[in-house]
Parts: structure tokens; sequence; C-alpha cells
């Protein structure tokens, strides 16, 4: 059933139950009981003619007698036709003789007197016995008296309760037709037999006049009271027992009910309301109705209250101004009804519902208290006084006290930081935040979460109190985690920048780095566990020896920092320098032998020689770099030899965006056979201009690049772009030998050879046209390793140089092993060869040991054409140097090479075919 329907169901339910009532006529009598009131709220004395001639208890004391005999009403007629009614009525029995022959005929003459007026006797039909309650008989006036007069029927009918609330226009007794007492009187036509009409109880019965029987009889009624009167003449002293019970009034005289039921006909009989109208009405309630279900009983009541005051109001109205009887007693059943059905059916959800949230809520409760009994946060709810009301038990646990104990004390006993709130009335400011609490144990750090005081709790607060010790641990642990060296315990560089940064002049302090020597053999050759062990060792020596104020940071792998924070004399600072080499010298008992380290400490001054910690490292740094170069141990810092330091720091970063951005170029120097002067071959050297430094050396920058990383890219570089330019001349038909420099560091490198061999490929150059020269000091620098990475070159074809042969300690021995295909002679034999004797023994010894040896000579450095002739008169093969041809770019050597040669060799193209 959708809810459109369902609220229609109250209404229709209650309209079944009204429908039965009504078909089992239970109505009725609460009609009855409507009609009585609404006649008790509408009641009213109405402008009457008629006058009642009452035979009251004072008539009957004055005449002092009865019946009367009834000559005496045959006088009081004769009375009355002295002041000419509109008509009269004897409301009394004349239907059986009086035994007074003469009253009687008095009565009887009296009547028979001629009159204008309608003049009516009473005639009714009873029960013909107590038992028979079928035949019924007619008690009318004698027909001497009868014949004078009209007959008015006076019977009424006792409804329910035995009251009469009806009268009846006319009815038939056997073939006769007899119309009421009223009809006759009002000269209104016959109605229908037996048609019953409502009689209107709202006329009051004082509406008519009442006068003394004895008091017409006598003729002391001033004549106006009676002319044009409707006269009315009965009994009405109780003793005479014609009282009849009607509704509102309990009982009145017979002849006030038949005068009631006069003026009822005269102002107009009221009109029954058609049972439409009360079905529209009812079947407009059911829509009414299902306006209001389900929306609360109250609202309802309220509705079915108003429903029943319109009702009773409307019935009213249509009785006062339009003479309309409705009965509302159906639909005020259906409203009530229709309010019992759905307060039921509501009560029927309401209840449910209520039922479910009990649930519900026991729920809750079941898991707010679970959560409070095991929370181990402390809970507590305090006023807007700070007072606590209630606490769970970690608050107790937390305060040290028992849960009892803690109601109505005030919570700034336990936590005395916590500040009063800036608003009025309000003890404990809502918020978070960690403060100390009290306790009898001490003191411990809390987080104190106050809820902001909730208005349907009287202003009540949550306190949540949240132990924070351990949060305080770890973040203690955090912290020195941070700061701290893992492998030696030692504060680590953030904590030195965080003491650099506090510095502050003009107290002096000084840095000291300290990087030990040779450190990273022993990683190689004895493990970093081993490292890692002496690290340790020695973290704990220096820590031992400092004194407190000095503190030693562990900044790096084998770099220490040592910061003393004030110092008189220099001096002083060398000596503690000196104990912490001793310190570090110490033999070391570790792998099962004791190890000797070496260390080399630079010192910088602050404020002296840094303004700022920043640059006091950066300082420290450049000493320990120059102590280390000295190899002197301890080194002050000296700004003249930073000055380099600083250079070649900010070499190292244009050279890396020279080589990223190909600045870099080369240049050729032709080397030439000094037999017949003819160019054989060319070295490649590289070329810096740089924007800012200008035109850098690579004597300056090839050590730096490498120092660094930069210089695998730097050679291959020069070796793709001598391959290229190479393999560019060989299109052109010039087919020289290339020689390219190769770094200390290449010779070490057999994955550097795989490179190498790769780019000859890629440019598609004859292995042998590409020489590769490498320093002496290179080749003795890890001479097995080198020997086993320059064999792969030579056994892929590649040809070796020895450059600036002269300047190591090479032994013939050795050279033996290299597989060499050129020497070369350092320059610094051929500057002085003309002049030094000396210098011309070496070069002619190192040229016979070469020769012995099947390598080809080269001289570097010729200037002149005297040192060219000397050369060549030794017997050396090929000339390199500045007389012989300058380093030229690519282009300019084409035309160097074409304006000397004349012609291009073509023997090439045939050799690499
Ligand atoms: P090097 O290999 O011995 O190169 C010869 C150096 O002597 C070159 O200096 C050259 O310009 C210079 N030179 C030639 N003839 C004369 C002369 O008659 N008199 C004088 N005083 N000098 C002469 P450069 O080009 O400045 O190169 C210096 C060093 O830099 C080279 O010595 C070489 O070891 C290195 N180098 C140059 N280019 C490269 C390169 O591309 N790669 C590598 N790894 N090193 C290179
Ligand atoms: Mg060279
Ligand atoms: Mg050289």
């Amino acid at each position: 059933m959708t809810r459109n329907t369902a609220r229609f169901m109250p209404g229709l339910i209650a309209l079944a139950l009204t429908v039965c009532a009504i078909w089992l006529n239970l109505l009725a009598p609460v009609d009855r009981v409507i009609a009585d009131l609404r006649n008790i709220v509408l009641q009213k004395t109405v402008a009457s003619d008629v006058v009642i001639v009452a035979i009251d208890a004072n008539s009957l004391r004055q005449l002092n007698r009865w019946p009367w005999p009834r000559d005496v009403h045959a006088r009081l007629l004769q009375k009355l036709d002295q002041v000419d009614p509109h008509a009269v009525f004897f409301d009394i029995d004349f239907s059986v003789a009086s035994g007074n022959v003469a009253a009687d005929a008095a009565l009887a003459t009296a009547l028979g007197e001629p009159r204008a007026y309608p003049l009516v006797l009473p005639a009714f039909w009873q029960d013909a016995s107590a038992q028979s309650m079928h035949s019924r008989v007619l008690t009318e006036p004698l027909p001497e008296l009868a014949q004078h007069a009209q007959i008015g029927m006076v019977n009424v009918f006792p409804g329910p309760g035995g009251l009469v609330r009806n009268a009846v226009h006319n009815d038939q007794f056997g073939q006769r037709q007899y119309r009421s007492v009223a009809l006759q009187l009002t000269g209104q036509r016959d109605m229908k037999n037996g048609q019953f009409y409502p009689i209107d109880f709202s006329i009051a019965p004082r509406s008519f006049t009442y006068i003394s029987y004895v008091d017409v009889l006598r003729g002391e009624v001033p004549e106006h009271l009676l002319r044009g009167k409707t006269i009315f003449i009965g009994a009405t002293a109780v003793e005479l027992g014609d009282n009849i019970p009607v509704p509102i009034y309990r009982a009145i005289p017979g002849v006030t009910l038949q005068a009631t039921i006069y003026e009822t006909l005269r102002q107009g009989v009221p009109q029954l309301a058609s049972p439409w109208v009360t079905l529209v009405m009812l079947a407009l309630l059911v829509v009414f109705w299902s306006r209001f279900d389900a929306r609360g009983w109250r609202l309802q009541g309220v509705v079915c209250l108003l429903t029943f005051t319109a009702l009773a109001g409307l019935s009213v109205y249509l009785q006062a101004d339009h003479n309309v009887l409705l009965d509302v007693s159906a639909p005020m059943l259906l409203t009530v009804l229709a309010l019992f059905a759905s307060i039921v059916a509501n009560a029927d959800r309401q209840t449910v519902a209520a039922f479910l949230a009990s649930l519900r809520l026991k729920r809750e409760q079941a898991l707010i208290s679970g959560v409070l009994e095991t929370s181990i946060d402390g809970i507590l709810v305090i006023d807007a006084s700070g007072h606590i009301h209630a606490a769970n038990p970690a608050a107790a646990s937390l305060f040290g006290v028992k849960t009892s104990a803690l109601a109505g004390r005030a919570l700034q006993t336990f936590l005395p930081a916590l500040k009063p709130s800036a608003k009025k009335g309000r003890e404990v400011q809502a918020g978070r935040r960690e403060l100390s609490l009290q306790t009898a144990q001490g003191t411990l750090p809390v987080e104190v979460s106050i809820s902001p005081p909730a208005e349907e709790a009287q202003g009540l607060m949550t306190v949540i109190v949240r132990d924070i010790r351990e949060r305080y641990r770890q973040q203690a642990v955090l912290r020195h985690q941070a700061s701290h060296d893992s492998l030696t315990g030692l504060p680590n560089r953030a904590l030195l920048a965080k003491h650099l940064s506090k510095l502050k002049s003009p107290k002096r302090a000084a840095l000291f780095m300290l990087d030990l020597d040779g450190f990273k053999t022993i990683n190689d050759t004895l493990g970093h566990r081993t490292g890692d062990q002496i690290l340790r060792v020695l973290g704990k020596r220096l820590r031992r020896a400092l004194p407190k104020e000095v503190c030693v940071f562990r900044i790096g792998g084998d770099e220490f920092a040592v910061l003393v924070a004030s110092y008189t004399r220099p001096a002083e600072l060398q000596q503690l320098a000196e104990d912490i080499l001793q310190r570090v010298r110490e033999p070391l008992a570790v792998a099962n032998t004791n190890i000797e380290l070496g260390g080399s400490i630079g010192i910088a001054l602050y404020p002296q020689q840094a303004e700022d910690g920043g640059m006091l490292l950066q300082c420290a740094d450049v000493a320990m770099y120059t102590a280390k170069r000295k190899r002197s141990g301890i080194e002050f810092y000296d700004a003249e030899s930073d000055h380099n330091t600083l250079r070649n720091l900010k070499m190292t970063g244009l050279l890396r965006q020279a080589l990223a951005e190909q600045q870099l170029t080369m240049v050729y120097q032709p080397k030439v056979r000094l037999e017949d002067q003819r160019c054989t071959g060319v070295e490649a050297l590289v070329r810096w201009n740089d924007a800012e430094l200008g035109v850098v050396s690579p004597a300056e920058f090839i050590p730096l690049a490498e120092t660094g990383d930069l210089i695998e890219p730097l050679t291959l570089f020069t070796l793709n772009q001598a391959l290229h330019d190479h393999a560019q001349w060989c299109a052109r038909g010039i087919d020289l030998k290339m020689s390219v420099n190769l770094s200390a560091r290449h010779v070490t490198d057999s994955n550097f050879v795989k490179q190498i061999l790769a780019a000859v490929a890629r440019h598609g150059v004859s292995p042998e046209r590409l020489e590769l020269e490498i320093t002496e000091t290179a080749l003795m620098d890890r001479p097995e390793r080198s020997q086993a990475v320059l064999a792969q070159l030579t056994q892929a074809g590649v040809h070796l140089a020895m450059d600036d042969y002269g300047t190591g300690f090479s032994s013939l021995a050795y050279l033996k092993h290299l597989n060499l295909h050129t020497l070369k002679i350092d320059q610094c034999f051929v500057r002085d060869l003309c002049q030094s004797d000396s210098d011309r023994k070496i070069v002619n010894s190192t040229l016979n040991m070469a020769h012995s040896l099947d390598l080809e000579v080269v001289a570097e450095g010729i200037e002149d054409d005297a040192q060219a002739a000397l050369l060549k008169d030794m017997g050396c093969d090929v000339g390199q140097g500045y007389g012989l041809g300058k380093p030229m770019a690519a282009s300019d050597f084409i035309d160097w090479y074409v304006a000397r040669h004349g012609q291009r060799q073509t023997n090439v193209h045939r050799f690499r075919a």
C-alpha cells in the first residue's frame, strides 16, 4: 500500500463504522441530545398571540371544586365572546355528560351562540384498555357540543424516554380525518396523514401569556389582553395531572404543549436536512482527515475539536437562520473514529520506532561506556567552573587518585597551567594544548583536549587527558637520530650546521676539519665492516680526548669536525689539533692486526676568517685540503691558497656546463716526419674558451676534470670529435694518424676500452689510424691493471704512445710489456737540446733504447729549425712543435696540409677499400 492510499485508511475505516452506526440506528439518541442542546442554545421568546387561560391552582382554589360545572365554561365563553378573540381552543374533555344537565345545557347554548372566530374542542384516541394495545377508542366532545365547534386532535406521541418531541398534522381514525388543533387554529391546509414533524422547543413556554381562568371569568382581565388573541383554555395546575414530559422543560401542561405546537406551525415547521447532505459531509471529512494522518495525535485532537465546533456551529446556524435541522452526529462520530483509527495506526508505527530507538540508544550507551572504561586516555566531564563531574578509570589512574575522589575537585588543581577562558563565567578554555599534570607521584607531560561547552548538556565540557611521555620519548629519539650519526653516535652535519648558525660575533670560535688519510684503502682492502669498526673506535677516542666545551661531529665518511666554542690564542688550537692527530695515529687493533691511521686537519677561525658558520665550514674544508695536499697534517686556513680552490670549484661548474652545451672545440697539431718533412699525423688537443674565465688551458682543466666525474664525458667528446674530423679528412683523401690523449683514469678502466672501440667502429676509422697518448705517470700509477687494459687496445689494433716520456720513472723492462708503438720525448728535454749536453745525452739514450724496442720516437716542443735538424741527425723519427706546426682548427689544418703537400693522398681510399 502506498503512502498516499495509507493516509486515507483511518478516514475510510471511520466511514465504514459510521455507516454501520447509521444503519443500526445507533446515532438517533445522540441526534436527540444534540437537537435538545441546540434548542437550549437557541431558546427564545417569540412574539406569540397565544394566551393561555389557565385552570391553575388559584382558579381551583377560588372556585373551590373540581370538576367545575360546565356552565362555568359557558360563562367564560360568554366573556370571551365579548372581546372578540382570534380563536379559542378548549383543552377540556367534554366527551361524557357531567351529570349536571342544566350546566351541560348552558355550555351547549353558549357554544351555539353565533361567533366570528373559530372555536375548537379536543378529540383524541387512546388504547381501549390497559391490556389491549391494538384496539383504540376515540374520545371526542358530546355531539351536542361538537356540532357548534371544530374538532382538533390533541394526540401527542411520546418517543424514546417517554418524551414528546414530534407532533402530527392530521391523522385518520376509522373513516374520518382529524386535523390537529394547531392546524385548525392556524387554518393551514391539510397535510399528509400521519406526517410527523419536530416540535420547536426552542420556543420558550414563557412566550405565551398566562391568565388565570378565574380572573377572566370574573372580568378582571383587561380587554386588550384577550382581544384578537388565540386563546388556549386548559389545566395547568399540577394536581390536575395534565403534564406531559418533553425535552428541555422536563414536563409541561398539555395546553402549553398544544400552544407550543401551534406556535411551531406559525413560525414555520423546521425542515430536516436531506440525508445526502450527511453523506457528502462524511465523504468530505474522509478526504479532509487524510491530510492530517500521521501528523501526531496532538494536532489530530485539535483538528477533531475544530471539526466538532464547526459541525455544531453549522447545525446551530442552519436551524437559527434557515430553520433547517441538520443531524451532525454521523460526521462527529466519523471524526472521532478517524482520530482513534489514526492514533491506533500511528501509535503502532511510533511504538515500533521508539522501541528501535531505545535499542539503538542502549547499544550506543554500551559502546560509549565500553570506550570510556577501556580508553587509555583520561576522559573527564567538567562544568563551566572547571569542577570535575565525572571521570573514567584511566583519568583516575593518570591523576593518581580514586575515581570517586575526583568528583567535585577543580581541574586546575591537577593542571595548574590551564588558562581560564576569556569568556565570562567560564573557568576553562576549550582547545588542545600540552601541559604538565601535577600528581602525587610527580609531574608528567600530557596533552589536554577540552571540548567547547555543549548547550544541550547544560554547558558541560569533555576533557581528554593523554599521557604523552612516550610521544616525548619518541620525539627525543627522532630528534637524536636526526642530529646524530648512527654509526659513531656523534653529532652529525645537521647538528653542526645548527651550532654554526648560532655563532655570534665577537665571541671567537674555531672549526677543525679532520679527514683520515688512506681510509679509502682500508675500506677497499679490509672491508667496510672493519672500516665502520675503526670509525666507531675513533669516534669514542675523540670524544674522550676532547674537553667538554669542544664538540666533535662526524660529518661524512671519514670526515670529522671539531667545534671549539671559545679560545684565546691560536697556539691553543694548534696544540688541540696535534692532540687530535695524536689520537688518530694511535694504533688500532682491528681485524687481527694493528692499523695506523693518519689524518689531515684544516682549521678556520671565526669571526676573523669567516663571517658566518657556512663560510667557516668552507674555510676549514679548504685548509684541510691544503693540509692533505701538502701532507703537513695541520693547516690553518689561508685566504691566498683558497683563491685557487675557489677558482677550481667555479671552473668545475663551468666546465660541466661547457661540456653539456658542447662549447669545447678541438685543435690539431701536426706531427712531421723529420726525414722528409712530411706530415704523418696530428695530435688532437682540446680547447675551452669560456665567456667568463677566458681561454683556459687543458693543463689546468684536465686535472680538474680528472678529480671529478667529468673526465669520462670529456674524453669521449674529444675522441668522438677527433674520429669525426678524421673521417671527414679521409673523405677528402687525407689519411693521417690521429693521436688522442687519454687520462690516467681510463688506463685502469676496461669498460672504457669498450667505449673507445665502439667509437672507432661507429666512425668507420681503421683502428691502426688511432693512437692513444698516455702520460708516463699515468702508466706508472697502477702498472698491472693498466697493462691488462692497454693489452685490450693493442689487440684491437689501436696504437699506443707514451706521452711526456722522461718526466716519470718508467723502467725499460716495464716498457717492453706494454706493447707500445710510439714514445714521445717530453718537451722539457727538447727546449734546451741545442745547448744542453745532458739533455742531448738523455735524448740520445732514449732514442737508442726506443729504437731497440722497435718504437717510433716523437720529439715534442720543437720550436725552431735547429732543434728539428739536430733531432733529425740524432735519428729521431717524428717531430712536433710550434716550429713545425701550431695546433689548428680542423678546417685550418686542411688548408695548412694542402698548402704544404700540394695534393691529396689517394692511397687511403685504396687502403680502406
Ligand atoms: P701533451 O699531450 O704533451 O700535449 C702537448 C702540449 O704541448 C700541448 O699543450 C701543445 O699545445 C704544447 N706544445 C706543442 N708544441 C709546443 C712547442 O713548440 N712549445 C711549447 N711550449 N708547447 C708546445 P696543450 O694543448 O696546452 O696541452 C697540454 C696538455 O693537456 C697535453 O700535453 C695533454 O697532456 C693535455 N691535453 C690536451 N688535450 C687533451 C685532451 O684532449 N685529452 C686529454 N686527456 N689531455 C689533453
Ligand atoms: Mg699528448
Ligand atoms: Mg706531451
